[in-house]
């Protein structure tokens, strides 16, 4: 018995094993021994991540998937976590440890995903993940690109970004309507801000909020002093800004005496 594939769930279940053994090849196996795999379904991308010498341990919210994993993982299943990714505390189950994330989830939580990583940036030195092509581009994409946005500033700015390749609809049942990307986040040496990371938040969502306008136009509701103002990185728009310009930035803001 297979799994109906459930809409409300955003499953495409991979059917092309060397895509599967791709995905699984890109951890790098540095820096952590434990792996966490998000959404495994029936367990295609699984099984070769069970290969690697890491302890794998996989977390998907539809029980179907999981009674299935159960009966064809006999050496998984307690190491299956019956829950939302998005819902979970992660130190609950890893403690202080490091783990990895990889995964072909869902389109329409990637994001999410994507911030939750972030938040707990201290325990995934690594991750890898299938995305929508053009959310894996924004991610990865430079300053200068018509994609890069909050996304792309806020991921850069704690992890170095890698575009690894591209998955066309048909590898998938049922086939999505878009083209795939796959990317892998490796985390940066130091990742703690030398700013208030809140206030760093704030900057680069204000800015983007309205990516058409200069920074200056943008980020008046931040309230800051005309001597500021006057800074000439206040003349460009958001997209021209690199990760560093933003740090910077929001350290003069910090700094800023009206
Ligand atoms: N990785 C498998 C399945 C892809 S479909 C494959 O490549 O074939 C996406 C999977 O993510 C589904 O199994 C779905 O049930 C699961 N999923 C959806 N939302 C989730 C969430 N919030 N937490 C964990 N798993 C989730």
């Amino acid at each position: 018995m297979s799994v109906r594939a459930k809409k409300h769930l955003g499953q495409h279940f991979l059917k092309d094993e060397q895509i599967a053994q791709q995905i699984a090849d890109s951890l790098t196996e540095k820096g952590y021994k434990t792996v966490l795999e998000i959404g495994p379904g029936m367990g295609v991308l699984t099984k070769y991540i069970l290969k690697k010498n890491l302890v794998l341990h996989v977390i998907e919210i539809d029980t179907e998937s999981v009674e299935y994993l159960k009966t064809n993982f006999l050496n998984l299943s307690d190491r299956i976590i019956s829950k939302d990714f998005l819902k979970i505390n992660l130190a609950d189950y890893f403690g202080e440890e490091q783990v990895a994330i990889i995964g072909n989830f869902p389109y329409n939580i990637s994001t999410q995903i994507v911030f939750k990583t972030l938040e707990n940036r201290h325990q995934i030195p690594e991750f890898s993940g299938m995305f929508q092509k053009e959310v894996a581009q924004r991610i990865a994409e430079k300053e200068g690109s018509k994609v890069y946005g909050i996304l792309s500033v806020l991921t850069q700015a704690f992890y170095d970004v890698e575009y690894l390749f591209t998955v066309p609809p048909t590898v998938f049942n049922p086939p999505p309507k878009v083209e795939s990307g796959v990317i892998r986040l490796t985390r940066k040496e130091n990742f703690t801000l030398p700013v208030n990371e809140k206030l760093f938040y704030t900057v680069v969502k204000t800015a983007f909020n309205q990516r058409r306008k200069t920074m200056r136009n943008s980020l008046k509701t931040l309230n800051l002093s005309d001597n500021l103002r006057e800074d000439p990185i206040f003349a460009k728009r958001p997209e021209q800004l690199s990760v560093q310009e933003f740090i910077s930035l929001t350290t003069k803001i910090e700094n800023d005496v009206i």
